[in-house]
């Protein structure tokens, strides 16, 4: 049984009723970007329409309103993560651009030669090739987390990593090839033992459970909107406050700064330090309208309903000769990587395509943990909680057919 009303759910999102090559659009690539429902299509519009102009510069109303709505979001923001303080909460564009404003605004302030930076073997590319960058700029050294073949972290190894050189770690809460949920807060626990912060991406995790930082503890922690039913170009990076005032600004410019003078330019206080020019405004008031929404369905509730999916459809690829399900951890969200024998991934996205079903295909960012796994690349099923299981029974059937093309 659902655990929530999908059909009612469904009729909030314009998009899911689209037919794709003749058939009622399937859509199984929510790791990749969610879909938008209209209460925040109505809440752009409401903000384009009646509430539009730039923020923190003027005294007119309607740039007091946009400035209003604007920390709003950000207080939703704060309250949906569990964080401490709305300063703690920094707008950016994404998630790739939240971890390269950690790597520049620490790791290149704080991190040496010689130093070493801890990443897991789970990591998407984003919270691995910043980290390269500065190891390379630096002469640090990046070491990795080696996982199993279900696809979870080995926690022993991963504990024997640090040393005095540790000087950092960043470790993805879910990994978005294989659905793993890395047990973030224990690994939190075992890096501050040594002394080391740690940077968790979220980009998987905060759309589809309910997420709190203070409990993590992590020092840091970073998502992005379009996987959470909300806009593109808007991200959030959690730091705590200590950290954050600690950090050199990213990017230099207007509403970043107190005060300017060709001799001296004093910074203003965080979160504003780290957002320098005309953010993205209406995409962060979309972002907190997405929050609102989710909530009101509820965060637990939204994992038990793909809890349900993910089963489901574990259950049913299982039964089908010639497939294998990729990431078998015990602890997982609701991505289903599968491989097809005889069968290139991209001819499986390609043909299941022909039927309106939307599936990944490829390394998914994710290039090192494909290689540990000894695979090119996977297919790739990855649920929202308006995803139905009829939409797996179209998956299924969509399997076996492309299994009778290639017979
Ligand atoms: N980390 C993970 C785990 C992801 O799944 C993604 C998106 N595929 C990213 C980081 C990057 O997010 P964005 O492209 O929104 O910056």
């Amino acid at each position: 049984a659902d655990a929530i009303d999908v059909e009612r759910i469904r009729a909030d999102f314009p998009i899911l009723g689209l037919q794709v090559n003749g058939h009622p659009l399937v859509y199984l690539d929510n790791a990749a970007s969610s879909q938008m429902p209209q209460p925040v299509i109505d809440r752009l519009v409401r903000y384009q329409t009646t509430q539009h102009a730039n923020i923190n510069r003027a005294v007119h109303t309607l740039s007091e309103i946009a400035t209003n709505e604007y920390e709003a979001a950000r207080r939703t923001l704060q309250h949906f993560i569990r964080a401490r303080s709305e300063r703690e909460v920094i707008f950016t564009s994404g998630t790739t651009d939240a971890i390269n404003l950690v790597m520049h605004g620490y790791g290149r302030k704080f991190i040496g030669p010689g130093d070493e930076i801890i990443l897991t073997t789970l990591e998407h590319h984003a919270n691995i090739v910043p980290w390269q960058m500065l190891a390379e700029e630096k002469g640090a050294i990046v070491r990795v987390a080696p996982i199993n073949d279900a696809g979870e972290v080995l926690l022993d190894a991963y504990r024997d990593l640090f040393n005095e050189r540790t000087k950092f770690v960043g470790l993805t809460h879910v990994s978005n090839a294989l659905g793993t949920i890395n047990p973030v807060r224990q690994m939190v626990a075992i890096a501050h033992e040594s002394g080391v912060p740690v940077l968790v991406d979220g980009a998987q995790a905060v759309p589809h459970m309910a997420v709190d930082v203070q409990d993590l503890d992590c020092d840091f922690y970073v998502f992005s909107g379009h996987k959470l039913c909300g806009p593109t170009g808007i991200g959030i990076l959690y730091g705590k406050a200590a950290l954050l005032e600690r950090m050199q600004p990213f990017k230099g410019g207007g509403d970043m700064i107190l005060s300017v003078t060709f001799e001296k330019t004093v910074y203003n206080a965080i979160p504003h330090k780290f957002e320098a020019g005309t953010p993205p405004i209406a995409a962060a008031i979309g972002m907190a309208a997405a929050v609102d929404y989710l909530s009101a369905i509820g965060m637990q509730v939204i994992s038990r309903q793909e809890q349900i999916l993910l089963e489901y459809a574990t259950d049913q690829l299982q039964q089908l000769p010639g497939v294998r399900i990729i990431g078998t951890a015990a602890n997982k969200a609701a991505v289903l990587s599968f491989v097809i024998d005889g069968v290139h991934p991209h001819d499986i996205g390609t043909l299941l395509n022909e039927d309106g079903i939307a599936v990944r295909t490829g390394h998914h960012c994710a290039q090192p943990v494909m290689q540990r796994l000894g695979l090119p690349a996977t297919s790739r099923a990855s649920f929202a909680f308006y995803n139905t299981l009829a939409e797996v029974d179209a998956l299924t059937a969509g399997i076996r057919a492309v299994q009778k093309v290639f017979l």
